[in-house]
């Protein structure tokens, strides 16, 4: 009987540390993938923002800041509503 006692409290006791490491982990690895994934997805934005309005520069289109109409980068001011751009 009291061997049992033990082996069930040691078996219980294996079940919480294994537990208790796979939350750490867990928490440990999410951690690492927000930020990993944050900080990947602000360098492809930035990256693809910047790439967007250089290759609008190089088009020759502007895009207003007030309705988002695009139009040539020849007009300074934004023929749909006039917002110099
Ligand atoms: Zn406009």
């Amino acid at each position: 009987m009291y061997i049992e006692f033990v082996i069930s409290y040691v078996l219980i006791g294996i079940l919480a540390v294994l537990l208790a490491v796979v939350i750490v982990l867990q928490c440990i690895i999410l951690k690492k993938m927000s930020r990993g994934g944050s900080h990947s997805n602000d360098v492809s934005y930035g990256s693809y923002s910047k790439g967007n309005a250089y290759a609008g520069a190089n088009r020759g289109t502007a895009i207003c800041r007030n309705c988002a109409t695009q139009f040539d980068a020849a007009h300074v001011v934004c023929p749909k509503c006039g917002t110099p751009r």
